[in-house]
């Protein structure tokens, strides 16, 4: 069983409790106008260019078999329309200034990584967290990750943003052990506007996890003067309320630390301008949570 990943990450401490390994799976079908790991929505690996760390040695243009590279004057241009992604270039530039991010592995592979770490699960009550991208653009890759998990007694948790099919769903609320699903938005203007997809499927997959999953916790990003509305905040205390197995929220205030990534990967920043929100505002958004009944939340 292969699937398509872009990063794991050991001794992780924010992605679930204990110490926890996260793999991230890469492609996701939303386009959140806030993404903050855009190198994940391609299916396919992507090229990263450090610009500032290129010393302009001229190896990648040798190295490239489409002319993807053009060192001229002073400017190094990547024609990114050229690029297949094959790698040739990263692995003879000398510092590191080119990656090519997203790789095929199998579940042997990943469990490999996993195991290294088994006696600190154990310890500290870890285990491993399934993160994109979206883990249910791969629903066979996922599932057969989650049971190798399962039969060595790896807690896991999976994060999703539930736009997938019933069936993959179905699968998830079985084989995880936490699941942290996104809420951003419950209207469909709205969902069109900033997800990039209509959110019917999204509501109904998070009902059918609520209902039947027992350990969830809802993840909800927080834009200012995107979805940072009293009628959002009600929606947020109204699910809270509605469904006991929701054992947390988790307000994520925006942050543009991925505007450097925006640039590394040729990739249009579909978000600027936004303030970022200061400690009083990000309170102020968890004291209205608790003025409208909601006690389960906390700043993510
Ligand atoms: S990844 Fe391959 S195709 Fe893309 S720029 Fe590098 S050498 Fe050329
Ligand atoms: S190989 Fe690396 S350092 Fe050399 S020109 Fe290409 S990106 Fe720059």
């Amino acid at each position: 069983m292969t699937g398509t990943i872009f990063d794991i990450q050991r001794f992780s401490l924010h992605d679930g409790p204990g110490i926890r390994t996260t793999v991230f799976f890469k492609g996701c079908p939303l386009r959140c106008l806030w993404c903050h790991n855009p190198e994940s929505v391609s299916p396919q690996p992507v090229l990263a260019f450090y610009r500032d760390r290129c010393v302009r040695c001229g190896a990648c243009a040798k190295a490239c078999p489409n002319g993807a590279h053009e060192l001229r004057d002073d400017a190094h241009l990547l024609h990114r329309d050229r690029c297949r992604a094959c790698g040739a270039c990263a692995a003879v530039c000398p510092v590191r200034a080119l990656e090519l991010v997203g790789r095929n592995a199998t579940v042997a592979d990943v469990m490999a990584v996993v195991a290294r770490d088994s006696a600190y699960y154990a310890e500290s009550g870890g285990g491993v967290t399934v993160s994109g991208g979206e883990p249910l653009m791969q629903p066979a890759f996922l599932a057969a990750l989650l049971q190798a998990c399962r039969s060595k007694g790896y807690h896991t948790c999976v994060e999703t943003a539930g736009f997938a099919q019933g069936k993959a769903v179905e699968a998830l609320v079985e084989l995880a052990d936490c699941i942290f699903l996104d809420y951003k938005t419950g209207e469909a203007e709205a969902a069109r506007n900033w997800i990039g997809q209509p959110c019917d499927r999204i509501l109904r997959n998070l009902a059918l996890i609520c209902n039947r999953h027992t350990h969830v916790h809802l993840r909800c990003p927080i834009v200012p003067s995107v979805n940072d509305t009293d009628a959002h905040f009600q929606a947020i205390a109204d699910l809270a309320a509605r469904y006991p197995n929701i054992r947390q929220v988790e307000l994520l205030p925006y942050h543009d630390t991925a505007k450097a990534k925006y640039e590394r990967f040729g990739l249009p920043n579909p978000l600027t301008g936004i303030a970022v929100p200061d400690t009083e505002v990000k309170e102020r958004w968890l004291a209205r949570l608790a003025q409208l009944g909601c006690r389960k939340a906390v700043l993510g």
